[in-house]
């Protein structure tokens, strides 16, 4: 447990960045662990913080009213496939960059797009030691996997995993935090199917073709029976061009899933 509390000025702002407490993502995290009557009871002691600033939320909510509203959460106009967000897009128009592609999954959902506000979180939640987000995050990404109803007749979800050595200085692996949170939402298991069998170099100044090649075999399935004949949906913090989720899809498909969908809590 690290007591790392780095300031996000472009997180926080001015409004609530006074409201920080040192022990403060330890008491999330601590809490994060609870569920069903636990929950409710350390509820009325320790309630829930907004996660951008800080505000104390009303049982049930994830983010203050406030906060909520500034969110860029992704809606009905964003490409089928990807849910890159267009403003002119009708539903199940597909981008161009989609028309030019082919993944291995049916479709990614992600729940936001990029703003200085949501990527915030999820560098927080990655490399600032707040594993706690994943709580929120991984409560907002639920509303949106019912709406669209991908958890219907779903086997489990599938956190795309880290490579042993990121996820030991890392403490945890995000997406497998955020797919804990969808299991509790529709009482599905998390299956860590899936093992990172090469570290890849960070991707984020890649090309969709370098990162293609760099991915190549670096995942391989646990348990090829499992998978067998099965709907699944893998779960991971961003999507930036796919390649990832694509990859892993890949695999689950080669293992003989029937049907491989994604998710993720942001759109790069
Ligand atoms: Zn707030
Ligand atoms: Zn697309």
């Amino acid at each position: 447990m690290r007591f790392v509390e780095k300031k996000f000025p472009f997180v926080f702002g001015d409004k609530g960045s006074g409201r920080l407490w040192p022990g403060r993502t330890f008491f999330q995290t601590f809490k994060s662990g609870f569920q069903g009557w636990a929950e409710v009871l350390l509820d009325l002691f320790l309630p829930d913080e907004c996660p951008v600033c800080g505000g104390t939320l009303e049982r049930g909510q994830n983010f203050c009213r406030e906060c909520e509203a500034e969110l860029p959460q992704i809606g009905d106009r964003r490409c089928a496939i990807c849910s890159q967000p267009f403003p002119g897009m009708e539903p199940g128009d597909v981008c161009a960059s989609c028309k030019e592609t082919r993944f291995n999954f049916r479709r990614n959902v992600s729940c936001f797009s990029r703003n200085e506000v949501t990527f915030g979180l999820i560098h927080r939640l990655k490399y600032n030691g707040e594993g706690w987000l994943a709580r929120p995050l991984g409560k907002a990404l639920a509303k949106i996997v019912e709406r669209e109803g991908l958890n219907e007749g779903c086997a489990g979800f599938v956190p795309v995993p880290l490579h042993p050595v990121r996820e030991r200085e890392r403490g945890y692996n995000q997406a497998d935090l955020i797919a804990k949170e969808l299991g509790k939402s529709f009482k599905l298991p998390v299956c860590r199917l899936l093992r990172r069998v090469i570290a890849t170099p960070k991707q984020t100044v890649l090309t969709r073709a370098q990162r293609k090649k760099n991915l190549k075999n670096a995942f391989v399935v646990q348990n090829d029976k499992k998978v067998s004949g099965k709907r699944w949906i893998l779960v991971d913090d961003v999507f930036t061009t796919g390649s990832t989720l694509d990859e892993c899809a890949r695999m689950l498909r080669l293992a003989g899933a029937e049907d491989v969908n994604a998710i993720t809590v942001c759109h790069a």
